[in-house]
């Protein structure tokens, strides 16, 4: 009895984790239960491969897929230039 509730409650605590952290990185709700069901269901497939998405999703955008706007000009420009591409002004 013990061990079952254990065997529950542990991937739903899990799964409850992963959603609303899914959530909070602006996952569509779609995404978000998909998530919540397949860490429940299956919590060794589903918790590692989270991570190994979210990560990668983190990398991206520390890296050059961020959208950034410009402190002089306010244009929007992708990725982490030296200089705004639209007003030449330096940017860090
Ligand atoms: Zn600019």
């Amino acid at each position: 009895m013990g061990f079952l509730l254990i065997a529950l409650i542990i991937p739903l605590v899990a799964a409850i984790w992963v959603a609303s952290d899914a959530k909070k990185r602006g996952y569509s709700n779609t995404a978000v239960i998909g998530w919540f069901i397949g860490v429940w269901f299956l919590l060794i497939v589903f918790l590692p491969l989270y991570l190994i998405f979210r990560s990668r999703k983190t990398f991206s955008f520390a890296d050059d897929e961020a959208t950034r706007v410009c402190p002089y000009c306010g244009k929007l420009f992708k990725g982490n230039p030296n200089f705004c591409p639209y007003c030449g002004e330096k940017l860090r």
